[in-house]
């Protein structure tokens, strides 16, 4: 079995210079972001208005995805449907042997990690190249993104320094970022150069035109995909929009809510082929209509992966985004994970403070989703250890008004008369960075009746 998120949490938050630089790095995002959003008068009705359309697409997705296929197809591209995760990497793996392809260069795509598509390629021989910086930095390391948007966001500019002295062999102890970039972009160059097949993620799929978008801050999937002979995008099912209205109003959310940028730097629609070369789009499902048929589920299929609820997220900011066994963290992760076993523990890593909800751009109903997994979970009897058996004991008290006004006299009982020391074990981890308050003389029932009661 996994590691639980609290425990995992616990390496992060044992360094503590680094949880505070960490969650001010992500709530300078989130600042960044509302200067955005406040900047445009009509910021709420484009919310509403991408939380319908998104709603629209769900609810006509197989109409959408027929349209958008037929459209690509007319346009000389190749389309592809997977079923899981398996059947996606072994079309991908079949397109490139076939055509005795042996290096390929990929920008950012979640969908790739959900699939654990580089391994499954690089065991047959084929290399594979992340080429978005913060994917090659946590590629050279070995490591997973700690986050959707900004994958490196829990490494310090020396840290990169020195794994770009040992493997790109930069001049030791450099730590320059604009030095630093330069080196990654003259190693990555050759890469580009001799690649022979490229891959790109889908930032929307439009349905009316058979085309789709690409938004990079980097221009390396421009790059990737403009030099060899083979292009394979790779989308979810739910990247559908109608038409280029709908990706344009998603494209003036996107950057803005990302990183508080009016616009990506690269917004790229690709429509055809390039003469003499082939374009393929692989539609993965992966579990996705599956969950869509859970109506309290199915909406968090309206996230475009902006990552702003992450970025506003406490749990996130001060614990780390590889503290989540599931490869997406925060509380985007937490909905889309669901009843994935391997994150049982997640749907407890969030207070319920609802600022996820507060910045989303589509308005997917974050919180009630995690309050709603949460609820699925006990009902099914995989409440995290501990919960099962403190949690029924807790209902109870708390369904009963003496039980409960009992169980406070004790506390506060308990709070004056135990040593300090007897206090902290009890509680648990909640008490290793609390104090506990000082006891009340009496209950605030009571006060209430003396000083407001009738
Ligand atoms: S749930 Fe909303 S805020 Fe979070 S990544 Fe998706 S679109 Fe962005």
């Amino acid at each position: 079995m996994k590691q639980t998120h609290a425990r995992k949490a616990e390496n992060f938050v044992a360094n503590e210079a680094r949880v505070d630089w960490h969650s001010a790095a992500l709530l300078m995002l989130r600042d960044k972001r509302d200067l955005q959003a406040k900047s445009l008068p009509e910021w709420e009705q484009m919310r509403e208005t991408a939380s319908r359309m998104k709603l629209h697409v769900l609810s006509h997705l197989p109409e959408l995805l027929r349209q958008f296929a037929d459209n690509c197809e007319a346009n000389g591209m190749q389309v592809h449907w997977a079923r899981d995760a398996l059947e996606h990497n072994q079309i991908v793996a079949g397109i490139l042997k076939a055509r005795g392809k042996k290096k390929l260069v990929k920008s950012k795509s979640m969908l790739t990690e959900e699939v654990h598509l580089v391994p499954h390629l690089e065991e047959q021989g084929i290399e594979c190249i992340e080429t978005d910086l913060g994917e090659r930095i946590l590629q050279l390391r070995h490591e997973p993104p700690s986050h959707i948007v900004v994958p490196a966001i829990h490494l310090k500019k020396e840290e990169i320094g020195e794994l770009f002295h040992e493997k790109l062999g930069t001049r030791a102890g450099a730590s320059d970022p604009t030095y630093l970039t330069h080196a990654a972009r003259e190693s990555m160059r050759q890469d580009f150069l001799s690649a022979d097949a490229a891959m790109t993620g889908v930032n929307m799929a439009i349905a009316s035109e058979g085309a789709f978008v690409v938004c990079t801050n980097e221009g390396n999937a421009d790059m990737g995909a403009h030099l060899p002979d083979l292009h394979i995008a790779v989308m979810g099912m739910e990247k559908i929009v109608p038409d280029p209205e709908s990706a344009a109003l998603l494209m003036r959310m996107l950057a803005r809510n990302a990183t508080g940028q009016p616009s990506t730097s690269y917004n790229s629609i690709f429509g055809a082929p390039r003469p003499g070369t082939e374009m393929h789009i692989v539609i993965v499902d992966n579990g996705r209509s599956r969950r869509m048929t859970d109506r309290r589920h199915a909406e968090i299929y309206k996230c475009i992966r902006c990552g702003a609820c992450i970025n506003t997220c406490p749990v996130y900011r001060r614990g780390g985004g590889h503290s989540y066994n599931y490869f997406i963290p925060g509380p985007i992760g937490l909905a889309i994970a669901g009843d994935n076993p391997d994150a049982n523990s997640e749907a407890w890593a969030c207070t319920l403070n609802g600022s996820c909800n507060n910045v989303c751009p589509v308005k997917v109903p974050l919180r009630e989703t995690i309050a709603y997994h949460r609820e699925q979970l006990a009902r099914q009897k995989r409440l995290p250890y501990g919960k099962n058996f403190y949690m029924p004991v807790v209902g109870k008290i708390f369904g009963h008004p003496r039980l409960l006004s009992l169980a406070m006299a004790a506390a506060r009982v308990g709070l004056r008369i135990l040593p300090h020391g007897l206090q902290s074990s009890l509680g648990g981890s909640w008490a290793k960075s609390r104090d506990f308050p000082v006891a009340p003389s009496d209950s605030f029932a009571n006060w209430y009746r003396k000083n407001r009661g009738a």
